[in-house]
C-alpha cells in the first residue's frame, strides 16, 4: 500500500497543476472561510476549557452510497459501517461518538461516483445540495476522484467525499477528512504544492494557491501560533513524505537551519497515509476538534441518541428452514424484529460459507423481496444482521436459514380493485398523459413506464390511492416517443396499458 502512495504521489507533482494541492492523498482546498473559524475555535478554547473525560460528545453521522447511474459499483452498507466505526476508534481519546442519523441514501449518478475533480460540476454539487441532512455529517461514499486524491472535505458545499476503497478499517483517511470538517488544516499547512528543497535555504514563507503562509520553526516560541496550521501542539512539519517505518529521516531544517522533527503519527500529517501504527491528535487540535463541534451543534440542541445495544440475533421465519419455494421470482423473506434493532441486514447467498453474496439489503422493517434468485438451485443460504443507530460495530449474524427454488415464476393476478382504467390522451401529447380509475379501496402501487425492451423508463413509488375516482398526472417529459407501457403494480397483482407517446 505505501508503494501505491509513493508512485501516486510522485506522479502528482510532475503532471498535475500545482493549485490542486496534493493529489494521491486528500484534496482538501480550504476557501476563505476556514482559517478564520481555525482561529475562533482556538480562541473559544483557550477560554472554555473543554473536559474531555466528562462527556460523551455524540455526532450524527448521513452515509451517502453512490452508484453509477444504474446503481452499480456502490460500496456496501456492511463496509461503509466499518469505515464509521474506524472512525469512531479514531476519536475515542476525544469521547466523540459516531453514529447514524437516519438511514443510508442511496444516490445513483455515475458523475459523483466517478468525480470530476478539482472542478466539480454543478450537476454534482446541485446533487450534493439535494440530498445533504441537516444537522448532521454528510458522508458521500463514491467510486474516486478523477485527480487521484482518496477523499476531501469542502467548506462550501459542508460535506466529506470519500473514494470508497479509502473507506476502509485500515485506513485512517475518514479520521483526516473529519479533521478538517472539524476546521482543522494539515500540520504543514502552506506546503501543499511546495516541495521541499534542501539545496536551497528553507524560505520563511512559502505560497499555496493565494495564500502566503509563515514557514514554522521548531522553536515553540518562535511562530507556532501565527504559521502553518496556527497550532503549538503539532510540530514544525514541511510535507516531508516518505518516512519509512512511519520515521521521518528526511534531515529538513527550518529557517534558521534547526533540524525539524514532524509528529509522523498525527492525523493531519501526511504520514497518516502511510502506515503508521497508530494516529493520533495533538491536545490543541482536540480542543479545536471540539470547540467546532460546539459552535456547529451547541450541544443543548442536539437530539442525544437513545443508546441501544443489539445483544439478540433475529429468528428467520420465512422460508422455513430446508424449504422448497416453487418459484425462483418475488421470493419473500421474513424475520422476526429484535429488541433495539433499527435496521437489519439481509445476505442470501449460493454458499453456505457466504463467501458471495447474491442479493443483500438494509432494511427498516422484517421483509424483504428477492428478485435475483436463480431457479431450480438446491442450495440457497439466507442471514439477518441486526443492528442500531448506535450499536454497528460488532456484526452478529443471525443462525443461517437453508432453502431451494424451483422453477416456476409467481403467478400474477390483474389487479382486482382498480375499475374503469382510462389513459388519456392516447397518443400522449406535450409531455403528459392523465390515468384516471375507480379504486374499491385505499392503497397505494407503483406506477411505471417500461419501453418494449422490457426497460424502466420511470416509475413511481408507493402513489397514493383513494378509494373512489382517482385522476394522477403523469410527466412524460424528456421520454423519446415511440410505444410503451404503463404499469401498475400492487403487491401481486399487476395491471399494464400500453400508451404511445409522440
Ligand atoms: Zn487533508
Amino acid at each position: 500500500m505505501r508503494t501505491l502512495f509513493f508512485l501516486l504521489f510522485a506522479f502528482s507533482f510532475s503532471v498535475i497543476n500545482a493549485q490542486i494541492g496534493h493529489p494521491g492523498q486528500c484534496g482538501f482546498l480550504p476557501d476563505e472561510d476556514f482559517t478564520p473559524r481555525l482561529l475562533a475555535n482556538k480562541e473559544a478554547a483557550r477560554l472554555n476549557n473543554h473536559d474531555r473525560n466528562d462527556s460523551i460528545f455524540y455526532v450524527p453521522i448521513q452515509l451517502h452510497l453512490v452508484g453509477n447511474d444504474e446503481g452499480g459499483g456502490r460500496m456496501t452498507e456492511k463496509r461503509a459501517l466499518q469505515g464509521i466505526c474506524k472512525l469512531n476508534q479514531d476519536y475515542a481519546p476525544l469521547n466523540m461518538v459516531f453514529y447514524l442519523k437516519e438511514e443510508f441514501n442511496y444516490i445513483n449518478s455515475e458523475a459523483m461516483f466517478n468525480l470530476q475533480f478539482p472542478n466539480v460540476p454543478t450537476s454534482v454539487t446541485s446533487l450534493y445540495a439535494q440530498n445533504k441532512v441537516s444537522n448532521a455529517i454528510n458522508i458521500f461514499v463514491g467510486n474516486g476522484l478523477s485527480s487521484g486524491n482518496s477523499g476531501y472535505y469542502t467548506g462550501g458545499q459542508d460535506i466529506i467525499y470519500m473514494d470508497k476503497s479509502f473507506m476502509t478499517p485500515n485506513a485512517g483517511i475518514l479520521a483526516h477528512e473529519m479533521g478538517h470538517f472539524f476546521s482543522l488544516h494539515h500540520t504543514f499547512f502552506g506546503w501543499e504544492s511546495t516541495t521541499y528543497d534542501p539545496n536551497q535555504p528553507t524560505p520563511q514563507t512559502v505560497m499555496w494557491g493565494n495564500w502566503s503562509n509563515d514557514v514554522e520553526y521548531v522553536d515553540r516560541d518562535k511562530n507556532c501560533e501565527t504559521s502553518a496550521d496556527y497550532l503549538c501542539g503539532t510540530p514544525a512539519d514541511y510535507i516531508t513524505v516518505g518516512a519509512a517505518n512511519c520515521n521521518y529521516t528526511g534531515g529538513a531544517v527550518d529557517p534558521d537551519s534547526v533540524l525539524i522533527d514532524p509528529d509522523e503519527r498525527n492525523h493531519m500529517a501526511y504520514y497518516s497515509f502511510s502506515g503508521c501504527p497508530e494516529y493520533h491528535f495533538s491536545d490543541d487540535q482536540m480542543e479545536v476538534i471540539l470547540e467546532d463541534y460546539d459552535a456547529r451543534w451547541q450541544l443543548s440542541n442536539l437530539d442525544c441518541p437513545e443508546l441501544k445495544d443489539v445483544t439478540e440475533t433475529a429468528n428467520l421465519i420465512s422460508p422455513s428452514n430446508q424449504e422448497l419455494i416453487e418459484t425462483y421470482d418475488n421470493v419473500d423473506f421474513e424475520w422476526e424484529p429484535v429488541p433495539n434493532a433499527d435496521f437489519y441486514l439481509i445476505e442470501i447467498s449460493p454458499l453456505a460459507s457466504f463467501g458471495l453474496i447474491w442479493d443483500q439489503a438494509v432494511l427498516k422493517n422484517t421483509t424483504f423481496t428477492s428478485n435475483e434468485l436463480s431457479a431450480n438451485r438446491d442450495n440457497y443460504y439466507w442471514r439477518i444482521w441486526a443492528f442500531s443507530q448506535t450499536d454497528f460495530c460488532e456484526i452478529i449474524y443471525s443462525e443461517s436459514g437453508h432453502f431451494a427454488t424451483g422453477g416456476q415464476l409467481s403467478t400474477v393476478q390483474e389487479i382486482d380493485f382498480l375499475e374503469e382504467i382510462l389513459v388519456a390522451p392516447n397518443p400522449a401529447l406535450e409531455g403528459k398523459i392523465m390515468l384516471q380509475f375507480n379504486s374499491q379501496k385505499t392503497d397505494h402501487i407503483n406506477l411505471s413506464i417500461i419501453n418494449t425492451q422490457g426497460q424502466t423508463i420511470q416509475s413511481i413509488n408507493n402513489q397514493l390511492i383513494t378509494k373512489g375516482n382517482n385522476i394522477i398526472e403523469l410527466n412524460l417529459a424528456g421520454i423519446q416517443s415511440g410505444i410503451y407501457y404503463l404499469r401498475l403494480e400492487s403487491d401481486r397483482q399487476i395491471s399494464t396499458q400500453r400508451i404511445v407517446i409522440l
